[in-house]
């Protein structure tokens, strides 16, 4: 057996910007948009077995509260009020208990985080937090604040949805025989299947997630570059459209002052990222196509693209599942393309890499290789035969077949 070294853990820690930052109920619902089935429970356990981490937590805070006697409709009734306002209430007593209840986090602006982190209320993993020990938070007012249950909200970051969908792939079995299952032995022996298969992929699974975090890392950097060009562009838009500019005339005159800037600065910009996260331009490239590759691997409308290329944008909008994961990937796809671009490189456009994929990319680690005999599947290399005979593994189960 080859000994495989242990996976440092601050490399299965995400980076992320704050504005792809979503709470653990919104993600799970991001997830579920793309067809990706994920519950709080399996995010809490692939937590425990240090594969799968949120990006952060955030403490929602304390508010503290007096009761106060205010006259309402005919009577005098008790209510409750936030302390620092207390004074400015027309009131005939005020309660000596302070009460809590939990603050409420906002997500307003670029860098809402800043706030929670300049307070000390953001904990980052891997931590002791033991979020499922706490109980489950209440809306009430307590004088005794651990009576308010867990005060930490769990935020992802929605990019982690693409490599959930390749933990799940690899952690998801199909049993289609029912006839299995007719007595407790067939169930037992399908939690048996299940545990050695999570057993098995542990290891090779946490080394997926921690390339993909170093390409997610990337993924930021270049995020910010690309959103601060068009943030320019929609300032200096306004500011002409102000100036009474025609709005035609304003959008290609801010189009090329951006694209200008973008010659001027941007090149130098990306090459930073490079020796920042000490990145080479092959493996950008080797991301490129694998967010291509993932894309039409689930890209449900590839038969249908003619018929539905004229549909209003706003249409296809509304489209869920495997269908919007792959535009998710796609669009990856597109900003990489506009990296390479900008560091002088000449890519192949997604258009070209799309329709070029099925024969040429191995299905596990997403790179072209070239076929050694008629009939391959994988590239060869170890990790994806593996990969490939976990495949197999599964459909014989599917048809019901075990060894
Ligand atoms: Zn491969």
């Amino acid at each position: 057996m080859t000994k495989i070294e242990p996976i440092s853990i601050s490399k299965l820690i995400p980076s992320f910007r704050q504005l792809d930052l979503i709470s653990e109920d919104k993600f799970i619902r991001y997830c579920r948009d793309r067809n990706i089935r994920i519950s709080e429970k399996d995010l809490r356990f692939y937590e425990k077995k240090k594969l799968l981490y949120p990006a952060v937590y955030v403490h929602r805070g304390y508010i503290s509260m007096r009761k106060a006697l205010v006259f309402r409709r005919k009577d005098w009734e008790w209510q409750y009020f936030e302390e620092k306002e207390i004074n400015n209430i027309n009131c005939r007593a005020v309660a000596l208990e302070i009460y809590y209840m939990l603050g409420g986090i906002s997500l307003r602006g670029q860098n809402w985080l800043d706030y929670y982190i300049e307070r000390d209320m953001v904990v980052y993993p891997p931590n002791n937090l033991c979020i499922e020990d706490y109980p489950i938070p209440t809306e009430t007012f307590e004088i005794d604040i651990k009576k308010l249950g867990n005060p930490y909200e769990t935020y992802y970051n929605r990019y982690q949805a693409i490599i959930i969908k390749e933990i799940l792939s690899y952690l998801t079995m199909t049993f289609m025989n029912e006839s299995l299952f007719q007595d407790d032995k067939g169930w037992i022996q399908a939690g048996k299947e299940l545990k050695k298969l999570f057993k098995s992929n542990i290891l090779f699974l946490r080394e997926r997630v921690k390339e993909y975090y170093r390409c997610l890392s990337f993924y930021n950097e270049l995020k910010d570059i690309r959103i601060k060009s068009i943030l320019e562009l929609n300032e200096f838009y306004e500011q002409l459209i102000k100036n009474g500019v025609p709005k035609e005339e304003a959008f290609l005159d801010a189009k090329s002052h951006v694209e200008l800037q973008e010659r001027d600065r941007t090149p130098m910009q990306c090459k930073e990222i490079l020796s920042k996260l000490i990145l080479k331009s092959e493996e950008i490239v080797k991301w490129q196509k694998m967010f291509v590759a993932r894309a039409r691997q689930n890209d449900p409308a590839i038969p249908f693209y003619d018929y539905i290329k004229d549909l209003p944008k706003e249409v296809m909008a509304t489209v869920k599942g495997d269908y919007l994961f792959s535009q998710d990937c796609y669009r990856i796809a597109e900003d990489i393309t506009w990296f390479l671009k900008m560091i002088g490189m000449k890519p192949k456009s997604v258009k070209e890499l799309a329709t070029f994929w099925r024969h040429n990319v191995c299905p596990y680690c997403h790179e072209f290789y070239l076929p050694k005999r008629k009939n391959s599947q994988t590239c060869g290399k170890k990790d994806c035969v593996r990969g490939h005979k976990n495949h197999l593994k599964k459909l014989r189960r599917k048809m019901g077949i075990y060894d």
